[in-house]
Formats: C-alpha cells, structure tokens, sequence
C-alpha cells in the first residue's frame, strides 16, 4: 500500500491559479478539479489546512501608491482572499470533503475566527482548513501566510500550488534557457534573489526549517503526487 510522504500539510494556492486560464475571476471546473485532488490527498488520511491568495481579485502592493494608501489596499487584498475561502470550501463540500473557513480577521457571520488549537482540531477530525486574510496584517503576501500558519500548525511541509513549475535560476517566461532546480536551499533562494518566493517567507521557514515544495497547479493532480512523495517541482531545504 502507498503510504503519503506527508501526514500534514499546508497548502498554497494563489488566487491567480484558482482564476484558471482567464487570470482573474473564479474558475469553477478548475476549483472543482483542485477540490478532487484535495478529496484524494484526505482520502489518504493526509490533514489538509489551506492558505488561499487574492491575486485573481485584487493585490495591494499594485494599487497603492496610485490611487490607495498601502495599508488599506492591503485590506482589500484580505478580503479577495475571503472571497477565495469561501468559493473554495463551497467546492470542497460539494466534492464530499467537510470544510472549515477561518480567517485572520473576524467576520462572524461568515466565518471562524482563526484559533490555532480549533484548527488543530479541526484537522484531527479530518475536516480541510480553510484560512483566510493571510497574516491578518498588511504587507504582508499570502505565502507568507502560509509559511506562518505551516509553523503554527506543525505541518511537515508548505505545497505552494503556483502557476510556475519551480524554482528557476532567472524568470523562465523572459529567459528561454531559464534553468529548473529539484531542489535548493533557502539561503540560495535568499542570496540569488530568486523572487518565486517572497524573502519574508522564506526566511520565516528557514528560521523554522520548514520544507517548502513548489509545483505547478495546472494539473492540479499534482497536489497528491507531492503529497504521496513523486518528485515534482522544487523542494526548498536547509540543506540537501
Ligand atoms: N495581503 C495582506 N496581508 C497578508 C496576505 C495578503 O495584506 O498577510 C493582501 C495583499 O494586498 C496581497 C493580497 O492580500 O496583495 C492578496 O494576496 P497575495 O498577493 O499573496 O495573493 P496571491 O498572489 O497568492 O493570489
């Protein structure tokens, strides 16, 4: 029998993958073909905590300077990610998986606050977690987000689901020879300036020696081939 390399996980996926191939908005096959994949990993026995981006709707750091004062754009890119939370949980529930929405900053009505130890709890009862509003702080990116609740909530690894394959040692969509790692570690992420991950993520799972995976949505399988250990993407470590 297969056993999963992983028993619990913090998963990444940014509002632009969850947009499918128009950018922005809700793709609703697509989600639903994310929630599967999900479905499949908790079928397994993997707990499952989720940190969604906001990027499909709106990101503060575009629109400030312009017409928005940081902070407050900030705000609104918490609240895409709201957004995100609950169309998510709605495909999950509807796939069969039971899901819980919590999020950084209170919204009673329409969902949990988040409390690390019910989220814990949650996840030993095999519901899905669903975390909203990042960090609750602005400046701050959702990676961030989920590197922070990774280590709250004692995951055995990040899966950030983006819409880019890996790490790569220059952008590949300017650089045709753009070169893929399998693995790297953190300090190379921070020295090469390698802005797949944001710094402050990836320090923060360096501090913490959080292993963060990097793959590709597109096929959103993938989530449970990282999950049941296949080598996709990029595995960041402190050393290999
Ligand atoms: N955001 C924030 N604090 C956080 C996480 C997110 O202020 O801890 C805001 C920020 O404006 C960001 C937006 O929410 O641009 C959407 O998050 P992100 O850009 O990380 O989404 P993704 O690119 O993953 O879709």
């Amino acid at each position: 029998m297969e056993v999963p390399k992983y028993r619990r996980i913090l998963l990444k996926i940014s509002g632009e993958a969850l947009a499918g191939e128009s950018g922005s908005g809700l793709d609703f096959g697509f989600i639903g073909k994310v929630c599967q994949a999900i479905r499949h990993c908790t079928q397994q026995g993997v707990q499952v905590a989720i940190v969604v981006g906001g990027g499909n709707f709106w990101r503060g750091a575009r629109a400030a300077g312009t017409q928005m004062e940081r902070s407050r754009a900030d705000q609104m890119g918490m609240l895409a990610t709201v957004i995100n939370c609950l169309a998510l949980a709605e495909c999950l529930q509807q796939c069969g998986v039971e899901a819980r929405v919590q999020t950084a900053v209170e919204m009673q009505e329409i969902a949990e606050l988040y409390i690390r130890n019910k989220a814990v709890s949650h996840l030993e009862k095999g519901r899905v977690v669903v975390l909203g509003c990042g960090t609750g702080s602005p400046y701050f990116t959702t990676d961030t987000g989920a590197v922070l609740r990774g280590v709250e909530l004692n995951v055995d690894a990040v899966l950030l689901a983006k819409n880019v394959d890996g790490v790569y040692d220059s952008d590949p969509k300017k650089n045709p020879n753009a070169k893929r790692f399998d693995q790297i570690t953190y300090d190379d992420i921070l020295k090469n300036h390698l802005s797949v991950v944001d710094f402050t993520a990836t320090s923060l799972a360096m501090d913490n020696r959080l292993p963060l995976v990097l793959f590709a949505l597109e096929d959103p399988e993938n989530i449970y081939r990282v999950v049941m250990g296949e080598d996709l993407g990029t595995i960041v470590k402190e050393a290999f």
